[in-house]
């Protein structure tokens, strides 16, 4: 065989196997109440939501152990929730909203006003990772509405996206009491609705915003201010770490730096440069 076909070979076999990879990873997060036909199609039309082969970024490889565990809800037939609800757009999250349910997994079920479990694109391309919800979020039921939000909002915007385009999840869906960070044993509860949902929505690039969404994803403990615009892989998938926009909000120096990273993920995703 010759080279050019063995490593035309080896690329086909690297993406079976990611895709292999990628549905038992499906069925053990527990949303293989998906029709697996339709999984498995998603699986091959979404092949090309590996890397952009014109980039090169320097990228750093961390090896995960898929954990997520969510189990199908046996009283699906009598669920409140509907794929029209925020962030449940496809049988596969809403399996993971009912089994979110109105969880009492934690202690922040106490203080919450609502529970945040998403919102956007069920296929999006790009997912947003945030830490958990704030006031605003509590009051509306959706991650990234109030001033930080608003932030957001305008980044995804600049970056060529409709916000509806996008999705948007926290580590945790429950408000931490005076926007306090979450604990360890808050984000451990938790942790495994996220990866769900990240297995669902099975965008081409994560964006981790802040320390907590990169500690969770990546197990890396580096500063963010260390980490923010190097390529990482979670699962198989491109992440970007940048800062959170309430930090943005304190050190408006930094946004500049935050950009820099988003137009990196804009050149992954094939968008092209912001106009001069
Ligand atoms: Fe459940 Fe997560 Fe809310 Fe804790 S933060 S109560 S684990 S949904």
């Amino acid at each position: 065989m010759s080279k050019g076909a063995h490593d035309s070979r080896s690329e086909v076999d690297e993406i079976l196997g990611e895709a292999v990879r990628h549905l038992e990873w499906l069925r053990d997060a527990g949303v293989g109440d998906v029709p697996l036909s339709a999984v498995a199609g998603r699986a091959t039309t979404n092949t090309p939501r590996t890397a952009n082969t014109t980039a090169t970024p320097a990228a750093t490889t961390t090896t995960m152990t898929r954990t997520a565990t969510v189990t199908p809800n046996p009283a699906r037939g009598s669920s409140p929730y509907t794929q029209a609800d925020k962030g449940c757009g496809s049988p596969a999250l809403l399996a993971i909203r009912e089994e979110v349910g109105e969880c009492t997994r934690c202690k922040l079920a106490g203080g919450r006003t609502k529970l945040v479990f998403g919102v956007g694109s069920a296929s999006a391309e790009l997912m947003f990772v945030g830490e958990g919800p704030g006031a605003d979020e509590d009051l509306q039921g959706e991650p990234f509405v109030g001033k930080a939000g608003q932030l957001l909002t305008k980044m995804i915007v600049a970056m060529g996206f409709q916000r509806e385009e996008v999705y948007i999840a926290n580590v945790v869906k429950c408000r931490p009491p005076g926007n306090r960070d979450p604990e360890g044993d808050e984000i451990a509860a938790c942790e495994r609705f996220l990866k769900s949902q990240i297995a669902a929505v099975n965008p081409r690039v994560l964006v981790a915003l802040g320390r907590f969404a990169v500690q969770t994803l990546l197990r890396d403990t580096t500063p963010i201010s260390r980490q923010r615009g190097r390529w990482r892989t979670y699962e198989g998938v491109r992440l970007m770490p940048t800062f959170h926009p309430a930090y943005l909000l304190r050190n408006p120096a930094e946004k500049k730096n935050a950009w820099e990273d988003l137009q990196q993920v804009m050149k992954e995703l094939g968008k092209p440069p912001p106009a001069k």
